[in-house]
């Protein structure tokens, strides 16, 4: 028996589920893997102790229902309350439970694009409409166009994947005032730019602000994200989210890592940002204009970015290409990590660039 391709459609599958894809950002194993802006160093120790002691009794009975420890750790974090908190099995749960708890069927979500990947997925998940607003040349959104939408869920990323650009709170007050829906802002990569818009979650009841352990934290295996906002917001995703996302392991080691490791976490942002200021500037030596980026990876414009790409991968790197980046032209996004690693993909590149486009 073979499975069908897509056209024909199975009799009982959802109509707007037709069109709808896995994703599948290329991840095909390879040496030296620099396209999913994890940490490269590892995980936290007292993390890792932590996980490496776990009793197997803790995995026989169920976690908590809505991961009430973690939320007391990330709340003290993030400087919040409990009741501000949600957590998800990874922010891409936050995002798509935000989604279904907020639009009706049908209704919009918008943001700038280019973005996360996900966004329209999500959407689509949730039978909602999608539409990204080509962001202007300086990598900012484009606010009028965006507010005209008039969106249910307005998405915005800061900073921003695949760019790196960081949205300027005034920007993001302005569009939580004039738009009639709820704003979330996606700081996956807060840590690394040193910003967060989460102070006004104290003002705004339609703000939601979603973060992840996966990034700094090095814990994107365990899948722990989580959101901070209002209560009442917050309590919606919740509902949206249902009980036991947070497993019994993923919240005893995150609850460890958010009040034992934040030393370690601090000084390994401040390596990224060195890593990714190193690489700018070797990029920038060899005649290259990397975007300016305030996350763990760098986006460089090089032609034929996808066959680069593959150049790259034939001597066991991998990087992410985005051909046709609006208002850049093809471009590959390198995640940084420890320094002989990313020197190691920067020969790579350049001997693939040297190969491919002379
Ligand atoms: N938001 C952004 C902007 C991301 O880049 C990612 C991961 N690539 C996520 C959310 C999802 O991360 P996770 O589900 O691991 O928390």
């Amino acid at each position: 028996m073979t499975f069908t391709a897509a056209t024909d459609r199975l009799a009982v599958a959802r109509e707007i589920y037709a069109t709808l894809g896995l994703y599948d950002p290329k991840r095909a194993p390879v040496d030296l893997d620099l396209t999913d802006n994890t940490n490269l160093w590892g995980m936290p120790p007292a993390a890792e102790a932590t996980l490496r002691a776990l009793a197997v009794s803790s995995v026989t009975r169920y976690p908590s229902l809505y991961a009430s420890e973690l939320k007391a750790a990330l709340a003290e974090y993030m400087g919040v309350t409990p009741e501000m908190v949600v957590t998800g099995c990874g922010s891409d749960d936050i995002l798509d439970s935000a989604m279904r708890a907020f639009g009706e069927p049908g209704e919009l979500v918008a943001w700038s694009d280019p973005s996360f990947a996900m966004i329209p997925i999500f959407a689509q998940m949730n039978a909602l409409r999608a539409q990204g607003v080509l962001e202007r040349a300086d990598h900012q959104p484009d606010v009028d166009a965006l507010l005209a939408l008039r969106a249910k869920v307005l998405y915005l990323c800061t900073p921003n994947n695949p760019t790196g650009a960081v949205m300027p709170r005034e920007v993001i007050e302005h569009m939580l005032d004039a738009s009639p829906g709820v704003v979330v802002v996606d700081e996956a990569y807060a840590e690394f730019a040193g910003t967060s818009v989460v102070e006004l979650t104290h003002r705004h009841d339609r703000l939601l602000v979603v973060r992840t352990l996966s990034k700094a934290f090095g814990l994107a295996g365990l899948r722990l994200g989580y959101a901070v906002g209002a209560p009442a917001l917050v309590a919606e995703v919740e509902k949206s989210r249902g009980p036991y996302k947070a497993n019994a392991v993923a919240e005893r080691v995150g609850v460890v890592a958010l009040r034992d490791d934040r030393a370690w976490v601090a000084e390994h942002v401040a390596l990224a940002v060195d890593a990714r200021e190193r690489l700018a500037a070797q990029l920038r030596a060899a005649g290259f204009r990397p975007l300016p980026s305030h996350a763990n990876f760098v986006c460089v414009p090089v032609a034929q970015c996808v066959a680069v790409g593959q150049a790259m991968r034939a001597r066991g790197v991998a990087v992410r290409p985005f051909p046709a980046l609006p208002h850049v032209g093809d471009t590959l996004r390198m995640s940084v990590g420890p320094w002989p690693l990313v020197e190691r993909m920067l020969g790579a590149f350049l001997e693939a660039n040297r190969e491919v486009n002379g």
